[in-house]
């Protein structure tokens, strides 16, 4: 059994709303896909909910910018 993001798999949608707007916002992928030794999230790191079991994504919206970081819990396939 392995344990997956379901975002990173595509077998979820993003079902998320902006809170500002209302728009659905759009998943910008993993922040493991941002992490570099000169990346502006490197600091993502220190966050206690990028443990294992989680998947962390940027999330944002098309409308106004908010963004937001989502911890999404791994599934098993
Ligand atoms: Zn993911
Ligand atoms: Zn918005």
């Amino acid at each position: 059994m392995e344990k997956v993001c379901p975002l990173c798999n595509a077998l979820e949608a993003v079902d998320e709303r902006c809170p500002y707007c209302g728009q659905i916002i759009i998943d910008g992928g993993s922040l493991n896909n941002y992490l570099g030794p000169y990346s502006p999230y490197a600091e993502i790191e220190s966050l206690p909910f990028k443990s294992e079991g989680y998947c962390v994504h940027l999330m944002y919206c098309p409308e106004c910018d908010y963004d937001a970081r989502v911890a999404l819990a791994l599934v098993s396939i």
